[in-house]
């Protein structure tokens, strides 16, 4: 068995899912496993109405519901299942109206319109496709706590409950179920959160053993760097799941690592795949970390629009205590740092949210010199083997000639090494490093 995962994208209109219909098609003897995002932007939309019928506007959400039941329509031919659905939807949308309150158990029950239409839909192009498709309703197997919007898996339950299940549907038909929602042990509608089918996907793949989870995108999967900074990067056919963690935290979008523990605790691979060229290998994700050869960078990744925030000590040396105070006052405004360093006087550091910039400002003063730098940007290279490759950092030097670096730092993880250089410079930086390190190609692991 395999698990197949379609983002929104992928099953935007019937166009699109008729490619998902042929992709698992070709794959048939694997026994697939499919798990559908709700069509295109459904869930944002869904959300809107809801906000729009709790703020008291009736009209105006009954009639952006007939639109996306309209919308609906238009991809599927599933007529008397829509209509059901969407008449349910009215008279919580209703409901919602009158009792003008919005909570997160009815946002759930709200949301998961999306991925219940979604699933049934596929299923039944799959049919006419062709495929002996069946659906299972992800909220029978996939069980929560009632932390809705944000529910976490009861995973030996729903371990359970899918092994049950699954498996001897998966041996003679292709199964299809909606990522995203699950429900609470009494049987309430529940959500997995925000992008939340990667993390259904994974569960799946877990609780049935499955040999793979194919994770289908837009993009060919992993790349040596970012393709909106510097185009010519290669992709990363296989890397260890410490890497693509370590490369989401430094903002490659691709996937969020979190969302796929539970397939890597089973040691089963991740494969992300590009749903319109489906020919392409993608980008292999496994547990154990992968040597690159003579590539010990795997990938550059970077983050833009990054605050430095230099603290220098009014003393003539830092006093005891001064870090504390420090991060607390970080702390305290609910702002997280991403890297930092330190030497006699100074502590030097970076964060992305700058809302609460000014009161923090205000605080350090009080004990510190402080200035601000804005517009700076995170480069940081990512390789399993960057611990064992003495001389990276020379590399590093060497590449950035006479563009100005002005922090730099060996992650705790030892996974990356990454520094800060003015926005100005990101992309002349981050071309001149890509040079460097990706001129020759381990042809086991990139493209
Ligand atoms: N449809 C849900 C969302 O938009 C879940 C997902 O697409 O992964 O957040
Ligand atoms: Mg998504």
């Amino acid at each position: 068995m395999i698990v197949m995962k379609f983002g929104g994208t992928s099953v935007e209109s019937a166009a699109a899912i008729a490619r998902v219909a042929g992709i698992v098609q070709a794959r048939a003897e694997r026994h697939p496993v499919v798990v559908v995002s709700a069509m295109g932007k459904t869930t944002n939309r869904l959300l809107e109405i809801a906000n729009t019928a709790v703020a008291g506007d009736r009209d105006k959400a009954l009639s952006l519901l007939e639109n996306l039941r309209q919308f609906h329509h238009q991809e599927s031919s599933l007529t008397a299942a829509i209509d059901e659905h969407f008449a349910e939807l009215a008279e919580l949308i209703k409901g919602l109206v009158v009792m003008g309150e919005f909570t997160p158990r009815a946002t759930d029950a709200v949301s998961a319109y999306g991925e219940r239409l979604s699933s049934l839909i596929v299923t039944e192009e799959f049919r006419k496709a062709g495929m002996d498709a069946v659906h299972v309703d992800a909220r029978k197997v996939i069980v929560t706590d009632n932390r809705h919007t944000q529910a976490a898996p009861n995973f030996i339950e729903t371990y359970k409950r899918l092994e049950g299940v699954v498996p001897p549907l998966a041996a003679k038909h292709v199964v299809v179920m909606g990522g995203f929602i699950g429900s609470t042990a009494e049987g309430i509608t529940s959500t997995l959160g925000r992008g939340g089918s990667d993390f259904t996907a994974s569960i799946v793949g877990a609780g049935i053993g499955a040999e793979e989870i194919q994770i289908w995108t837009d993009v060919d999967g992993m790349l040596t760097c970012d393709p909106r900074i510097v185009e010519g990067g290669h992709r990363i056919r296989v890397c260890s799941f410490a890497e693509a963690a370590e490369l989401a935290y430094f903002g490659a979008k691709v996937l969020h690592p979190a969302t796929v523990v539970p397939a890597i605790e089973k040691n089963i691979p991740v494969r992300i795949l590009n749903s319109r060229r489906p020919e392409v290998e993608g980008t292999l994700i496994v547990a154990e970390a992968v040597n690159g050869g003579a590539n010990p960078v795997k990938s550059i990744a970077c983050k833009q629009n990054i605050t430095a925030v230099s603290i220098t000590s009014t003393r003539m040396l830092m006093a005891h205590g001064f870090l504390r105070r420090i991060f607390e006052v970080f702390d305290r405004h609910e702002t997280a740092v991403d890297m930092v360093t330190t030497s006699e006087v100074n502590v030097s550091l970076t964060i992305d949210n700058t809302r609460h910039l000014a009161s923090i400002q205000t605080e350090l003063a009080q004990f510190s010199e402080v200035s601000i730098e804005e517009n700076q940007a995170i480069v940081s290279l990512v390789g399993d083997n960057i611990r064992h490759t003495p001389g990276i950092a020379a590399r590093v030097f060497g590449a950035m000639n006479g563009i100005n670096i002005r922090m730099i730092s060996q992650g705790a993880s030892r996974l990356n090494i990454s520094f800060v250089v003015d926005g100005a410079d990101l992309t002349r930086s981050v071309a001149s490093l890509h040079t460097e390190f990706f001129s020759t190609l381990d042809p086991a692991v990139f493209d």
